[in-house]
């Protein structure tokens, strides 16, 4: 965010009045600034956004044109982001607790509605206790290190998410890092940590590039043989995993082996931001003692937190909406496999359209926006070299009209630059 800032104020660019600062070491931060950026352009990895001018939905409308777009790429699975009961909770959540706290948790940043959340959540995962943050991002920064000590040790798989990987950066604890889902490694990894205190093995429940599951059965059972905690991301599971959308601890039936679960309230549960953790009410004590992200950082604003109360109460209320996902995704991904595309994962709505070139996997993206469908293209370093893909994220507001149009147009498409014979 700083560098973004530092770009537009050392170019003169920005909004209003900003000043170019002088002198010959903002020269060089200029200088070495642009070549970073030439780098990433030349590279052919620059992330351009495209602005939406509506709200967040299966159905956009993007700034400059593009009414009617199809949207594909979000992580709005269950299409709470713009649901109206979840929208009037966050206006009603605005009107009675105002806009924000300006402050952090344990000065005077403690509403009621934060402790019925915090409350929700620990309900809805069947966990002790729970703890709010402004993202998973910052609960998986600040879980590792107030947790584990240098006598202890994490085991993580490779392919975990850039949060897990940081969080565990900033802990002291020794370090392994395991095979993508590869449980002899795993095994091999926990057999060398037996002589540290204290072992957590880290893995993403469901994982974003891959849309691949973690097998949690074995990794419990690896768990218990060789006395270890597990830890897993549900950022992309929570809400619509499992028959009454737990997570995948509930899909694969492994809900009391599993001891802690971080995930997000910006995907799923209504799209806003924040994060938690929940697990053991000690575990939960201690974070609020410890953990920096959750006690150096402001709370949650009370609109956002209306937003993830009402989706958990519609979750709860219901299991319809979580239920409602799976046919779609088994629509999309069986019509493709059809067509003739090689989706990877399994019975996840993260759906990667495997193309294996960046160039034909950017040029598609952009052919398929031109056809109404907004899908984007991963390479290179987002995924390993020569693995670029098409990320489709199907939802539970997609129709299937909507479903069939996204399989036609990547027909079209894919015929068009050779993907498809
Ligand atoms: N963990 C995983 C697996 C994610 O995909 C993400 C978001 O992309 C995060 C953590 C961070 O979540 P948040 O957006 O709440 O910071």
């Amino acid at each position: 965010m700083w560098r973004v800032a530092a770009v537009r104020v050392l170019q003169g660019g920005g909004t209003g009045a900003s000043r170019a600062a002088s002198g010959a070491a903002a020269a060089q931060l200029r200088r070495r600034l642009e070549n970073e950026l030439e780098d990433i352009r030349g590279a052919g990895t620059w992330k351009s956004e495209r602005v939406i001018a509506s709200r967040q939905g299966p159905h956009l409308r993007l700034a400059g044109g593009g009414a009617g777009i199809i949207n594909f790429c979000a992580n709005n699975y269950l299409g709470l982001s713009s649901h109206p009961e979840v929208i009037r909770a966050a206006v009603e959540a605005l009107e009675k607790f105002g806009a924000g706290l300006s402050s952090v948790r344990f000065i005077c940043g403690t509403q009621s509605i934060h402790k019925d959340l915090e409350e929700k959540i620990a309900r809805f995962h069947q966990r002790e206790d729970a703890i709010l943050y402004a993202s998973c991002f910052d609960a998986n920064a600040g879980i590792f290190e107030a947790l584990l000590t240098p006598e202890d040790a994490v085991l993580s798989d490779e392919l975990n998410h850039a949060s897990i990987i940081d969080g565990i950066r900033l802990c002291k604890a020794n370090k392994y890092r395991y095979k993508h889902m590869d449980m002899q490694d795993l095994e091999a990894k926990l057999k060398e940590a037996q002589k540290h205190q204290l072992r957590l093995v880290a893995t993403d429940g469901a994982f974003s590039m891959d849309g691949d599951i973690a097998p949690l059965r074995e990794i419990c059972q690896l768990a218990q043989k060789y006395d270890a905690l597990v830890f897993i991301d549900e950022c992309h599971a929570t809400g619509f995993l499992g028959p009454s959308g737990r997570g995948t601890d509930e899909l694969l039936g492994v809900m009391d082996k599993v001891t802690i679960i971080n995930s997000t309230l910006g995907k799923a549960l209504g799209g806003a931001a924040g994060g938690y953790t929940t697990g053991p009410k000690p575990l939960i004590d201690l974070l609020r003692q410890r953990s920096r992200p959750y006690l150096f950082s402001n709370s949650l604003p009370p609109a956002v937190v209306g937003c993830a109360s009402k989706a958990l109460d519609l979750l709860m209320e219901s299991n319809a909406i979580a239920q409602s996902m799976a046919a779609k995704t088994q629509r999309f991904r069986s019509k493709m496999a059809a067509a003739g595309f090689t989706i990877s994962g399994k019975d996840h709505p993260i759906c990667p359209v495997m193309l294996g070139d960046a160039r034909l996997a950017s040029v598609m993206a952009e052919d398929m926006l031109n056809r109404g469908i907004y899908v984007i293209g991963f390479s290179y370093p987002v995924v390993p070299k020569g693995k670029a893909r098409i990320r489709v994220q199907i939802s539970a507001m997609h129709s299937d009209e909507d479903i069939d149009r996204c399989v036609e147009a990547f027909t079209e498409v894919g015929r068009k630059h050779g993907a498809l014979s």
